[in-house]
C-alpha cells in the first residue's frame, strides 16, 4: 500500500456511506458536520488502521505526515500493548480484537538482532526449553521427598555404598528444604556440601550424576586440576558456575539450584615445603570460599571465560550445592597414623597393624587429618559434609556387572534379544571379570573396557548364524583358555524362515 492511499482527499458524505457501508446516522452526520466545521478545507482523513473516515470516528491523531489514527485504534493499541506486557493493566476489557484489525502486527525487536544466547533471568523471560517441554522429574526439588525415599531410588542404580548414599540423601533434602522454604533470616541453616572421598572408580562421580538426574537438577563436572587463581593460565575458578549455567541452558534460575561436582580436588591440598606461590593449589582452595559459601558471580554466558565480547549474567551461588571428591592418595597413611598414635599406648595398647588391612578406613576421616594432608581449615570449614565410598570388592564388582537398573550385562543381553539370542554368563565369568578390572586398579570404571573387548567377537560372529539360539560366557573364555558356550536352536524353535531352509 503506498502513502497515495491515505493522501487527504475532498469527499462526499454520500461517498463516505458508500466506502465504509455505514449507515451514517443524523447525529453521526452533525457531529462529523461539527468537526468539519473545525477542518477548514473541509477535507475527510482516514484513520491508518482502521481506515474509517473522520467525519465518523471524530478527528484524528496525527502520528506522521500521511499517518494519522483515530483515538479509538489508538487506544486499543495502548490496551494490547499493556496486555503484552509493556505496561501493565487489564487488556481483557477490550472488546476489540488486534488481530482482526489489518495491516499490523507487533514484531520482536530483539529478533531483528543477532543478539547470541539468550539468558533466561531469575523472574522468567526467555529460556531455552520451557517448563512444559521438561519432563517431571523423579524427585521434586520444591517438594522434596524424604531421604529414605531418595536412597530407594539411588539404590537402583547404585549398587552397596549405603552409608554414602545415606549421607548423601539426608544432606540433599537438606539443602532443598533450605532451598524451598528461603529460611535463611533467624536460624540460618548451614549448606550442606559435601567432601567425598574414595577410591579411584568407587562412583563417585556415578553417584552425583544419579542424583541429578532423579532430582532433574542441572549438574556441571569440573576437575580440580584444571583450575587456577584468576589471571594465571588455566580455567579461573568462576568458570565452574559458567559450565552449570551452560548446563541449565542458560536459564538463571535452574542454574541457581543446580550441583557443582569438583572431581580431583585432593590435587588442591597445599604443598609441602616450597617457597613458591601455589597458584593452582592452596591459591585455588582461597578463591573457591566465597563461591562455596555463596557469592554473587559474574560469569560469561555461552563461553568458558571473560572477555569484551561476551555477554554476561549475575548467578548468586547460595543455593548450588557444592560436591567435591577426591582419591585422597595416601591420606590412608595419616589417618592409620593417627589412630595408631591414640592405640598404642597405655595398658589398653593395640597392635600396630591393626589397621593395615582395613580396606575401608578413609570412612575414619576426620578434619584433621584433611588439615594435615593440606586442605585449609577455611575450606574444610564450607564443605561439613565429609564422608568415603567403600572400596569395591569383587562381591560388590559382579553386583555392578548385573544388578543396576541399566548394569552392563543387562545392556548387552538386550541387544542381543534383538537377535532372538540368549545371553548368559556363569558366575565364574563374572568373578574373572571382577578379578581383571581389580588387576587394572580402575576400579569399577574397568569392568566396561573388560566386557567390551571380548564381547566384541560374539556381536560380530552371532548375527552370521541364524541357528545360534543361546550364548553362555565362561571364566575360560574370559580368562583366554576356551571359548563360549553356544547352543543352537532346535528345528522347532527356528523361525519359520530357517525352519522351511
Ligand atoms: P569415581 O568418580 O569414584 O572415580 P566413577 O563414578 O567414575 O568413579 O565410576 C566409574 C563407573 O563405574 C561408573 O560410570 C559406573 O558405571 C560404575 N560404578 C562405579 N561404582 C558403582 C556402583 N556402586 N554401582 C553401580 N555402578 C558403579
Amino acid at each position: 500500500m503506498s502513502d497515495q492511499d491515505f493522501k487527504e482527499v475532498d469527499i462526499s458524505d454520500d461517498v463516505i456511506k458508500e466506502v465504509t457501508g455505514e449507515e451514517v446516522t443524523d447525529k453521526d452526520s452533525d457531529s462529523s458536520k461539527k468537526d468539519n466545521t473545525d477542518n477548514k478545507d473541509n477535507t475527510v482523513e482516514f484513520c491508518y488502521i482502521c481506515h474509517r473516515p473522520s467525519n465518523v470516528v471524530g478527528p484524528l491523531i496525527k502520528l506522521a505526515p500521511g499517518m494519522s489514527v483515530c483515538p479509538e485504534c489508538m487506544q486499543h493499541t495502548f490496551d494490547s500493548m499493556s496486555g503484552l506486557g509493556f505496561g501493565g493493566g487489564d487488556n481483557s476489557k477490550s472488546n476489540v480484537d488486534m488481530n482482526k484489525i489489518p495491516n499490523i502486527s507487533f514484531l520482536n525487536l530483539g529478533s531483528l538482532f543477532n543478539e547470541g544466547p539468550k539468558v533466561k533471568n531469575a523472574h522468567g523471560a526467555a529460556g531455552s526449553k520451557s517448563e512444559e517441554d521438561r519432563p517431571a522429574p523423579a524427585i521434586d526439588i520444591n517438594n522434596i521427598i524424604p531421604p529414605h525415599k531418595i536412597k530407594g531410588m539411588l539404590d537402583e542404580y547404585v549398587v552397596g555404598q549405603d552409608y554414602a548414599k545415606k549421607v548423601m540423601s539426608v544432606a540433599v533434602y537438606n539443602h532443598y528444604k533450605r532451598v524451598a522454604t528461603g529460611t535463611m533470616d533467624d536460624i540460618e541453616i548451614e549448606k550442606s556440601n559435601m567432601l567425598m572421598l574414595g577410591p579411584t572408580g568407587s562412583g563417585k562421580t556415578y553417584l552425583v550424576r544419579t542424583l541429578a538426574r532423579l532430582l532433574d537438577v542441572p549438574l556441571a563436572i569440573t576437575d580440580a586440576t584444571s583450575l587456577t587463581e584468576a589471571g594465571y593460565i588455566g580455567d579461573d575458578i568462576e568458570s565452574v558456575v559458567s559450565k552449570l549455567l551452560a548446563a541449565a541452558g542458560n536459564d538463571v534460575e535452574r542454574c541457581q539450584q543446580g550441583i557443582i561436582f569438583i572431581d580431583e580436588i585432593d590435587k588442591l591440598a597445599k604443598k609441602k615445603n616450597t617457597n613458591q606461590r601455589d597458584v593452582s593449589g592452596e591459591s585455588v582452595q582461597q578463591g573457591m570460599l566465597k563461591l562455596l559459601e555463596g557469592a554473587d558471580v559474574e560469569v560469561p554466558v555461552g563461553a568458558s571465560s571473560k572477555n569484551a565480547m561476551v555477554p554476561t549474567t549475575t548467578i548468586n551461588t547460595k543455593n548450588i550445592l557444592f560436591i567435591c571428591g577426591g582419591a585422597f592418595p595416601a591420606m590412608d597413611e595419616i589417618i592409620k597414623a593417627r589412630l595408631n598414635k591414640h592405640s598404642s599406648m597405655g595398658f589398653m595398647a593395640d597392635l600396630k597393624d591393626k589397621y593395615d588391612d582395613d580396606k575401608n578406613i578413609l570412612q575414619k576421616v576426620t578434619v584433621e587429618d584433611l588439615r594435615e594432608f593440606g586442605m585449609i581449615p577455611e575450606f574444610i570449614g564450607r564443605l561439613p559434609v565429609v564422608f568415603a565410598t567403600e572400596s569395591l570388592d569383587d562381591d560388590m564388582l559382579v553386583r555392578i556387572l548385573k544388578e543396576p537398573k541399566n548394569a552392563i550385562i543387562k545392556q548387552y543381553q538386550k541387544l542381543l534379544e534383538l537377535d532372538e539370542v540368549k545371553l548368559e554368563f556363569e558366575d565364574e565369568a563374572l568373578y574373572a571379570i571382577a578379578k581383571k578390572a581389580k588387576e587394572k586398579g580402575l576400579g569399577a570404571r574397568g569392568l566396561r573396557s573388560i566386557i567390551e573387548e571380548f564381547m566384541l567377537d560374539i556381536m560380530y560372529e552371532i548375527p552370521k548364524d541364524e541357528n545360534i539360539g543361546q550364548v553362555i560366557i565362561t571364566a575360560d573364555y574370559i580368562e583366554k583358555k576356551g571359548g563360549p558356550r553356544i547352543l543352537m536352536r532346535t528345528a522347532a524353535a527356528l523361525p519359520e524362515k530357517t525352519a522351511s531352509m
